[in-house]
């Protein structure tokens, strides 16, 4: 255990925003957890679980204890001729895991490949990319509940998974340290390659049999030619979520925006392609101040360098303002703002 005071967590978000806690601690083992939150925390201040910061924008120093799970470990829990179970540690860089499991033939999480942040994040919003979420492989998790130091273990049904939404991104918010995720992997592969552009990304890239180590290169590539690089742009990814709507209100915007981007989602509603929004609303690639909405990518805001949480949220603002204006159509954020 490291506890450190008035630290700056200019590292630990990947907006790279300029702000400090009271006090950071790093946690390496699930028993550490229990003692802290048990002995130690000051529940009377605010605390807060953080990650590597990649789904976060800081608009003030935070007042209260940041706690920081650095466990280590993937294990294999169990297997059968078609299925494996691993549990990987929460502190484990997600990327890390994807090529942990892709090494070894298990399949199933190579389209999650490259998305920034630890194993522990990755339940909080059901991170999803290339038509996968991590619903579809996940079987459980193991959590220490801040209130009392207990071990709780949770499982899938119990989740609540939608779309970037979870029971800990609602009702157990900031409740839990998720110390481990369990995933069920396949040893049989079952190819996702319709989503995006992955077939045509396959088809510029030379090999003899398509796999799951194959495909997980594909992503790399698009990935890293679309999405600006936190290290090198500041960034949280996505910042707003794809927006449902009825058929009612699809039929009308299909009237006024005949090019409108839009999915099915076969339930009487349709995800509208929020980054087609932005881009109609003449925000692609717009720079105020020190932000930008990427040029290649209209989900993106980005840090062009001394921005600060509140300019970055205030430009975020106007976004939603002109599209609710231009549109109806309400932008819901995936980042948490703190
Ligand atoms: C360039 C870029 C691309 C991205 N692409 C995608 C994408 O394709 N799909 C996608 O879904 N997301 C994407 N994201 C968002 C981000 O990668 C994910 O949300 C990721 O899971 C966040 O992990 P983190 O460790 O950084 O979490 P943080 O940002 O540190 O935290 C996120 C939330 O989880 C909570 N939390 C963190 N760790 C724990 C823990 N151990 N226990 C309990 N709560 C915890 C925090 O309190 C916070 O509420 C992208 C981000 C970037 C910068």
């Amino acid at each position: 255990m490291e506890i450190k005071s008035n630290y700056s967590l200019k590292k630990h978000n990947t907006f790279g925003v300029d702000v400090s806690c009271n006090t950071f601690v790093t946690l390496t083992n699930q028993k550490e957890a229990s003692d802290y939150v048990q002995n130690k925390l000051d529940k009377t201040q605010p605390y807060l679980l953080i990650g590597e910061g990649s789904n976060i924008l800081f608009i003030n120093d935070f007042e209260g204890t940041v706690i920081h799970m650095q466990n280590k470990g993937f294990e294999v829990l169990d297997e059968t001729h078609k299925n494996v179970w691993i549990k990987a540690a929460a502190g484990e860089i997600w990327d890390d895991f994807v090529a942990w499991s892709v090494e070894r033939k298990y399949a199933g999480a190579e389209n999650l490949s490259l998305i920034p942040g630890t194993v522990g994040a990755a339940p909080i919003q059901n991170i999803g990319a290339y038509g996968i979420e991590l619903s579809e492989i996940f079987n459980g998790l193991e959590a220490i509940e801040i209130e009392t130091g207990e071990l709780r273990r949770f499982y899938l049904r119990e989740l609540q998974f939608g779309y970037r939404d979870s029971l800990f991104k609602q009702e157990l918010k900031n409740k839990y340290i998720i110390t481990a995720v369990i995933l069920k992997l396949n040893k049989f592969p079952f190819f996702k390659i319709d989503y995006g552009n992955i077939k045509a990304e396959l088809e510029s890239m030379s090999y003899e049999n398509l796999s799951i180590a194959i495909i997980r290169q594909a992503i790399i590539n698009i990935r890293n030619r679309k999405l600006p690089d936190p290290k090198l742009r500041g960034n949280a990814g996505s910042f707003f979520k794809n927006p449902i709507v009825n058929q009612k209100m699809h039929n009308e915007l299909i009237k006024r925006f005949p090019k409108l981007a839009s999915y099915d989602l076969k339930n009487g509603s349709f995800k509208l392609a929020a980054a087609w929004l932005i881009d109609q609303a003449g925000f692609k690639g717009l720079k105020k101040g020190n932000v930008a909405v990427h040029e290649n990518q209209a989900l993106i805001l980005t840090n062009l360098g001394q921005a600060s949480g509140k300019e970055l949220l205030s430009f975020s603002e106007e976004i939603q303002r002109k599209i609710e204006e231009m549109f109806g159509v309400e932008l819901e954020r995936e980042v948490n703002i703190i």
